[in-house]
């Protein structure tokens, strides 16, 4: 089976020689191991920190060793009647055509009617309950408070934005990095209002658009857009920081911002979390999720590449916007 190895530490941006194809020889299958076909392997912001060799949530990826992350695929060949052939797993095993191992590390789920097995990389899996577990145990969100979402047209600011409306928030406000991505916030996904950041500074154009301040704020981006949200945040508001993508690939150190003191004149609680510490709220997420997606009240996008050999274009072009909703890589038809 072919396999995506980590080559080199990346140092900022990461390059195609920073990665290497491998073809990996599984033997016959041992007792209680699977044979798994991947349909579709995810390409997340978090393994770009995983390729540093930095103290971490999670341990760094090895040099030399397949690049491990979330991933659907279906079941070939099995010696454990829990994980029968021909069900629908997913797993963390990562970037490969073909995986080979122990049936305890693959979760079977229900096949989806109407909608593609790749949204248990999206909205129904680890990104969707990223938005849920930020906006609720994090931020505490209210009914009626103003919310405002940077990275808002990714796989996660897309499930919070529609996340926080369910969930009864005032206005949801909304940032991104194009005029197509800021329609799709307004016109698809609920939002009140959105800005490009990429038109002017974020600090310029957040005041405007929330006169009556922000009561939360889902971090995705850190940064500029941190900043901008200090600027404008209510007494006792609440910040969810889930990511700081705009430094991810800094070669120095990233400048904080210039406002900190607000958080102390205005009573703010900052709150970074990681989902593997609210793993336990994974059953009620998907309960109401699912709940919401059958009556059709949760939209989605997905970016799909094709073809495992594309799988690192597929990572670089969503860490620069390349997608829409989820980026996921499409290693076979379902
Ligand atoms: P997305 O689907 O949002 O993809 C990344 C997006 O980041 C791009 O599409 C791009 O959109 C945006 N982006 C890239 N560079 C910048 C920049 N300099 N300024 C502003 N936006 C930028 O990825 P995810 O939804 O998977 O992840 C979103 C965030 O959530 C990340 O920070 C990630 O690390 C974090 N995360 C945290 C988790 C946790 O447990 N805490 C779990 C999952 C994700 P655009 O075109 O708008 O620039």
């Amino acid at each position: 089976s072919t396999h995506i190895q980590l080559a080199a530490r990346p140092s900022g941006w990461p390059t195609h020689e920073d990665f290497r194809t491998t073809t990996v020889s599984y033997g016959p299958l041992e007792p209680g191991q699977v044979r798994v076909s991947n349909l579709y392997v995810s390409v997340d912001p978090y393994m770009r920190g995983r390729m540093n060799d930095v103290r971490s949530y999670t341990a760094p990826y090895a040099v030399g060793a397949t690049i491990t992350g979330g991933a659907v695929g279906r079941v070939t060949a099995s010696t454990d009647d829990s994980v029968p052939v021909g069900s629908v797993v997913s797993h963390q095993h990562g970037w490969s055509d073909i995986v080979q191992a122990d049936a305890s590390t693959f979760t079977v789920v229900p096949e989806l009617d109407g909608a593609p097995l790749s949204l248990y990389l999206g909205i129904l899996g680890m990104t969707g309950l990223t938005g849920y577990v930020g906006l609720t145990a994090i931020a505490g969100l209210t009914p009626g408070d103003t919310v405002f979402i940077s990275g808002a047209a990714g796989a996660v600011g897309t499930a919070a934005g529609q996340i926080a409306r369910l969930l009864g928030a005032g206005r949801v406000i909304g940032s991104a990095g194009s005029p197509e991505k800021v329609r799709l916030l307004t016109e698809k996904y609920g939002f009140d209002a959105a800005l490009d950041y990429k038109d002017a500074p974020v600090r310029d154009q957040l005041g405007a658009l929330v006169p009556e301040g922000v009561d939360v704020y889902f971090d995705n981006v850190g940064g500029d857009h941190l900043e901008a949200a200090l600027d404008v945040m209510n007494d006792g508001g609440r910040l969810a920081l889930c990511g700081a993508i705009s430094g991810y690939n800094d070669k120095g150190r990233t400048p904080g911002p210039d406002n900190l003191a607000n958080i102390i004149v205005r009573g703010l609680t900052l709150t970074g979390f990681t989902l593997g510490g609210h793993l336990h709220l994974g059953a009620e997420f998907a309960e109401r999720m699912t709940t919401w997606f059958a009556a059709g009240e949760i939209a989605y996008d997905e970016t799909v590449v094709d073809g495992i050999e594309n799988t690192v274009d597929a990572f670089l072009g969503m860490m620069r916007g390349a997608n829409t909703g989820k980026m996921v890589v499409r290693i076979a038809p379902e």
